[in-house]
Formats: structure tokens, sequence, C-alpha cells
């Protein structure tokens, strides 16, 4: 058999994840406090994580107010755990960047605490990230 370039590269032949994101979303009016004091550990625990601005006003996809931590991929073994012991019922989209927003928010992505809606339509020929 020859190998189908086109197929998923298999486990172990994926190229490395050089950046994740971590979508934390919150309630203006209910768990802002939570989404706050979540950012503050992140920020004295996780040097190397990159806090967003505050979305109360949805952007992008999103369809809850939301901040985004962006890590490297050496971070993802630490922070994953602390992720998910830590989130305090906040609603998490977690996410490798690969260049392909789509497939990353959809496909590629995993959800802590519950599966929020996405406006996908908002990835169509736009050049923003997030
Ligand atoms: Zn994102």
């Amino acid at each position: 058999m020859s190998e189908n370039p086109d197929a998923p590269a298999a486990a172990g032949g994926s190229p490395p994840i050089a950046e994740y994101h971590a979508h934390v979303y919150y309630d203006p009016a209910k768990t802002r406090a939570a989404a706050e004091r979540l950012r503050q550990r992140v920020a004295a625990e996780f040097p190397d994580a990159r806090l967003g601005r505050w979305h109360d006003a949805l952007v992008g996809p999103h369809t809850q107010s939301m901040y985004q931590i962006a890590f490297p991929g050496g971070m993802i073994g630490a922070f994953l755990p602390w992720l998910m012991l830590n989130r305090d019922g906040l609603t998490i989209l977690l996410h490798p960047d690969t260049g392909n927003d789509l497939l990353d928010h959809t496909a590629h992505a995993a959800w802590f605490g519950a599966v929020l809606p996405l406006r996908l339509e908002a990835f169509a020929g736009r050049d923003a990230a997030d």
C-alpha cells in the first residue's frame, strides 16, 4: 500500500503544535469574578501564557463573552491538567492553532464544561484571529 499524502497524520506523525488557545467564557453579570480569579492565577502560575483582552461584547465566532489565553505548545502538559482542576465551573474552549481557524474551532476543539454554539460564518473571508 502506498501512503496517501492527503490522509490525516497518524498519531505521532502530526506536526508539532506551536501554539494553543484557551477561550475562557463568562457571563458579565454572573461569572466575571470567577473569570477574573482564573485569569490572575494563570498570569501568576504560567508566565508564558499571553492573556487576551476581555471581550464582554461578542467577538468573532463566540456566542458568549470571553477572553483568550494563548500559550506555547510546550506548556500543554502542565496547563491542561491545571485547567481541568481549576476552571471553577467556567466553560472553556481549548484548540490548537494550526492555521485553519474553522477546523481548529470545530474538529480540533476540546470543550470543558459545556459545548457552546459558535458562529462559524465568522470564519468566512475574515482575517482576524481568535
Ligand atoms: Zn481561538
